[in-house]
């Protein structure tokens, strides 16, 4: 499950949830993503989404359900609860490294810095070449939340 920040062309943001960047790419492609606020289908991926390197044997993170049964889609207000504490976690534990995070994430996995939980941002490019390179990390939304 991937989450993206989602803007229309008249600048109203959304979230997005999709099983995969291809599912987005493939709804995308189609037009099939529209503004919740004015419908439009010119929607585009905010390039600014909130990545963990998860540690593997880190207990799992809150977002994991330990569960079963087939994957189930939580309800609207589940996903919230589930990213708050996901988000209260990351900020405890977690370095804040911003905007490199996708540098320092590859260089944990090739062991040249540190191995340490961190989290920052990445463009979905950044994001993936990392995947692409077999580097583990998360991506999460942005909360908007903290307020
Ligand atoms: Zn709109």
């Amino acid at each position: 499950m991937v989450v993206y920040n989602l803007l229309c062309k008249k600048n109203h943001s959304f979230e997005g949830w999709f099983p995969s960047f291809e599912d987005y790419q493939k709804q995308a492609d189609k037009k099939l993503i529209s503004c919740p606020a004015c419908g439009s289908t010119r929607v585009e991926k905010v390039p600014h989404a909130c990545a963990v390197h998860v540690k593997k044997e880190q207990p799992a993170a809150p977002a994991k359900k330990p569960d079963p049964a087939p994957p189930s889609v939580p309800s609207p207000a589940e996903f919230k609860e589930m990213l708050i504490r996901v988000h209260h976690y990351i900020k405890q534990n977690f370095e804040d490294v911003g905007s490199r995070f996708a540098e320092e994430a590859r260089e944990i996995h090739k062991k040249q810095a540190e191995e340490r939980p961190i989290h920052g941002t990445a463009t979905a490019q950044e994001a993936k070449e990392l995947s692409e390179e077999g580097v583990p990390f998360m991506a999460l939304p942005k909360p908007e939340l903290d307020s």
